[in-house]
């Protein structure tokens, strides 16, 4: 199993810091809210936001949270979120996306590795993230086990232009540091 395939943290030997990074990135199509279309309420990173329009998934479809998830278990080569849980599942239908990040969590610290910050970019037209994003942070950070201030979660609009823009598609990117703890 890829999963077990890393070495432990601190095995290298080198008397160097043991870093590791990690990337994450999600898109998910959003359209109008259920029934009327097939968007899910408006989630990120945990936060319900009121909005008109939501993210179309499998799961909650959380764009931010499988980012997040996605880098974390990047940063220890690990199986990604899709290979982790699987999309066609029916145990995941609607499934809090919060489940997936502390699986991720567990298997950096079964890795021997702490978080030590990581920062996101959400992109999307509609809503406003400025107004959340405090909270969006403090939930990721909860989550992941460490202090508000190791993670910083910034908006972004698509210029209204391309899907992004025409309010059609949401994405998210997240960078994380790791260290051996
Ligand atoms: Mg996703």
């Amino acid at each position: 199993m890829s999963e077990n395939d890393g070495q432990q943290a601190g095995s290298s030997g080198s008397g160097a810091a043991d870093l590791r990074i990690g990337h994450g990135y999600d898109l998910h199509r959003l359209d109008v809210l259920a029934p009327e279309g097939e968007g899910r309420a408006f989630v990120l990173g945990g936060v319900r936001i009121e909005h008109s329009r939501g993210p179309v998934g499998h799961s909650d479809a959380d764009v931010l949270m499988h980012a997040v998830t996605d880098a974390l278990l990047g940063a220890i080569g690990g199986p990604d979120i899709g290979q982790l849980f699987k999309d066609t599942d029916p145990a995941h239908e609607g499934q809090d996306s919060a489940v997936f990040l502390e699986e991720a969590v567990r298997r950096v610290r079964e890795m021997g590795y702490s978080v030590v910050n990581l920062d996101a970019t959400v992109i999307c037209e509609q809503p406003k993230i400025g107004p959340h994003r405090s909270a969006i942070g403090a939930n990721l950070a909860r989550l992941i086990g460490v202090g508000a201030d190791r993670v910083n979660v910034k908006g972004k609009t698509h210029e209204r232009v391309d899907a992004v823009g025409e309010e059609r598609a949401i994405e998210a990117h997240c960078v994380v540091l790791l260290t051996a703890q």
